[in-house]
């Protein structure tokens, strides 16, 4: 059983064996919850993420955590808002997806998520999340996997109340 929880708390301070970043597709850092994993993991991330080239809109690659307490990031890049009929919805779902996958290809057993995309890139709250619920709930009905826990890490209280809605 898979037990999907949502808390309110700085991604960047959660003992998980992942933590999710909201990354854009250079992987070189920027604002946000990707420039507080940066600055928690130390400097060591940033060589390793210069080594990946790139990553495309929707899906992840995963490093170590270096001076992060997660022993891993998963670096998953969500699309822009760009009023939703640009394959946002899709895209955003496929983050979600690939970061489990990945997770589950490392053996891991506990994963926390940013609201990918809700930040800079402007993707409403509400709809990614009912997006972020759904697609890690038929993610984890139909794959086999070592996940034991899932957290929805919320930066605002308003954005906990919209994902304890949802979990409920
Ligand atoms: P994006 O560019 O994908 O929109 P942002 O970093 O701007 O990414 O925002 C994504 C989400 O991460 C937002 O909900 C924002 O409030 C949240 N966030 C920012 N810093 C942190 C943090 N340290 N821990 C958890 N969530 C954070």
């Amino acid at each position: 059983m898979i037990e999907l929880r949502a808390i309110q708390a700085d991604i960047t301070t959660l003992e998980v064996d992942a933590i999710v970043n909201a990354a854009n597709s250079s992987l070189l850092g920027g604002g946000g919850v990707d420039g507080a994993i940066h600055r928690a993991a130390g400097p060591e991330l940033l060589q390793a993420c210069r080594l990946l080239g790139g990553c495309k809109t929707g899906d992840a690659k995963l490093t170590r955590g270096y001076k992060l307490p997660a022993s891993f990031v998963i670096h998953a890049v969500g699309p822009v808002w760009n009023g939703g009929t640009m394959g946002e919805p899709e895209l955003l779902a496929s983050c979600y997806r690939r970061s489990l996958e990945l997770a589950t290809a490392e053996r891991l057993t506990g994963i926390a998520f940013p609201g990918i995309s809700t930040g800079v890139f402007g993707y409403p709250v509400a709809g990614a999340a009912e997006l972020a619920v759904a697609t890690v709930r038929s993610f984890t009905a139909s794959t086999e996997s070592t996940l034991s826990q899932v957290i929805f890490c919320c930066f605002s209280a308003d954005d906990l109340a919209v994902y304890r809605r949802l979990l409920d």
